[in-house]
């Protein structure tokens, strides 16, 4: 970002996160929360919009909420209430959504928490400004076929989602990414929300400006359209490039809304941005104030699972990860899961930590799947390392099995049998060939007799070779430097 630095610019950056809810029926209705069903087919009267009907708040997605309030330290308002946002929209079909708004007696559900990242090694608390609930619109459709029209889906209308604000803290794109990652992983193990980008079920605006060298703040874009973490960093580059090249020419940045051109790599803009007067928020007249009890809070605080943070903190201090490997499992509850379920098998954590991160991630990383879509298991994982541990196979034998222990439904060891990849660990046999091998490279040994150490490795070459690839390379070590010695 050059145009930034040399001008001594400060980015900042909040983002607005939606997160839609793990909730098997919508937030105001009992229709059902699926993906890909028939278009039209799950709505009722009141995700319709339909003149006279009522809503009644899904007691789960409030709950869902109030896991990830208290997971990000907010204060829980004991007494919140939903709001209209009034807009028009084809996707809108009642032409306001219901939300949450904040005015001093009418908070929504929590505000003021925050949530640690690590940046170069230094921990930040990024300040939330408030989290809380709404519903989702429908889904336009524009299809290419020739006949100009649009067609709305409402499958997705009442859906209930959850919105995340943040305090304009992050100072960098790869910082706002930190975040998301970090986010993510809290929700995902919070199994409040699924919170996969590419599917929509987490979303993400971000917010940019540049603070002047002296602390004068900048005015703010809006970047939507986000659908990947790379998308993310991508579009905020080019946004605080964008706006420290307007004001090197004096042009003042204008308040808009902006999209990410994923094609183009560049932002463009698509409205002015709307005030929230614009929207003439009012308190939801269809709804009483959402009351939230000590007691009800109380069992939600209690059942909280130990949270990425926490997690991360444990596999360094306890279990004797780097903090490298820790963050990547951490960052993916699935691994975690699998990682702490083959350490019941294989109790050796940095192992296991090892093959997760290198040899399973590449694989995973080549074949675009995630762990639960393999064939592999925490006992079959464990299965393999104790062939190695117990000097079965070698470690490139087992590096070799791996991707097809993670497509075949079969044991390792049963693997192993198959394609002969079992190491040769028989002294006896071991011995034969290692006397094979002297007899027929007198040169070498003599070398190696004289102190030349690089003859060891030629003659442990030979072995193998004669073996192919499977002797058991400690054991042809020591067969070779006790035949040396005693010859
Ligand atoms: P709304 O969009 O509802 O009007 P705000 O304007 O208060 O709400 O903030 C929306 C988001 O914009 C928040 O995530 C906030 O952190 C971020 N934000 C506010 N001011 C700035 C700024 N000067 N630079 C970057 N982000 C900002
Ligand atoms: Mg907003
Ligand atoms: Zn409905």
């Amino acid at each position: 970002m050059r145009a930034v630095t040399e001008r001594g610019l400060q980015v900042v950056i909040g983002l607005e996160i939606h997160a839609q809810l793990l909730t098997a029926s919508k937030m105001f209705c009992g229709c059902a929360v699926a993906f890909g069903a028939p278009p039209n087919t799950l709505v009722c009267p009141v995700c319709l919009g339909l003149p006279g009907a009522l809503p009644v708040p899904n007691r789960r997605a409030v709950e869902l909420g109030l896991r990830t309030a208290l997971a990000l330290g907010c204060r829980v308002h004991p007494r919140s209430q939903f709001h209209r946002k009034n807009y028009y929209y084809p996707d809108l079909p009642k032409n306001y959504q219901i939300s949450q708004y904040q005015y001093m007696d009418h908070p929504p559900l929590a505000t003021d928490g925050w949530l640690e990242i690590e940046v170069d090694g230094e921990v930040r608390a990024i300040r939330i400004r408030r989290v809380h609930l709404e519903e989702d619109t429908g889904k336009l459709l524009h299809p290419q076929d020739g006949r100009p029209r649009s067609l709305v889906d409402y499958n997705r209308s009442g859906v209930p989602l959850m919105e995340i604000v943040t305090q304009p803290d992050l100072r960098s794109p790869a910082e706002a990414r930190e975040f998301l990652l970090e986010l993510r992983a809290l929700l995902q193990t919070l199994e409040v929300s699924a919170g996969r980008m590419e599917e929509g079920t987490l979303r993400v605006d971000a917010n940019i400006s540049l603070r002047q060298p002296d602390g004068t703040l900048g005015t703010r874009t809006e970047v939507k359209n986000l659908n990947s973490l790379r998308a993310l960093e991508r579009a905020l580059t080019f946004e605080a490039e964008r706006q420290a090249g307007l004001l090197a020419q004096g042009t003042p940045v204008v308040q808009e809304t902006r999209h990410w051109d994923e094609r183009r790599q560049v932002t463009f803009s698509t409205r002015t941005k709307e005030e929230a007067e614009d929207y003439r928020y009012f308190p939801e007249p269809d709804l009483v104030p959402l009351h939230i009890d000590e007691a009800w809070l109380d069992a939600i605080r209690a059942s909280l699972p130990e949270l990425p943070a926490q997690r991360r903190a444990r596999y360094v201090t306890a279990l004797g990860l780097g903090r490298h490997e820790a963050n990547l499992i951490v960052r993916d509850p699935k691994l975690a899961a699998f990682f702490e379920a083959t350490l019941a098998a294989f109790p050796q954590p940095r192992t296991v930590a090892n093959w997760l991160v290198g040899d399973v991630a590449g694989v995973l990383h080549a074949e675009g799947r995630e762990i639960d879509q393999t064939a592999l298991t925490p006992a079959r994982l464990a299965d393999l390392l104790r062939l190695v541990e117990e000097g079965r196979i070698s470690i490139r034998a087992a590096k070799e099995l791996l991707p097809e222990v993670m497509r075949r439904d079969d044991p390792p060891a049963a693997l192993v049998a198959e394609r002969g990849l079992e190491q040769l660990s028989d002294p006896e046999a071991l011995a034969r060939v290692v006397d094979e091998v002297l007899a027929a490279h007198s040169q070498p040994a003599e070398e190696y007799r004289q102190g030349k150490d690089r003859a060891l490795a030629f003659l442990v070459g030979q072995v193998m070779k004669r073996t192919g690839g499977r002797a058991n390379p400690d054991l042809v070590n020591r067969l070779l430097r006790e035949r040396l010695r005693n010859a």
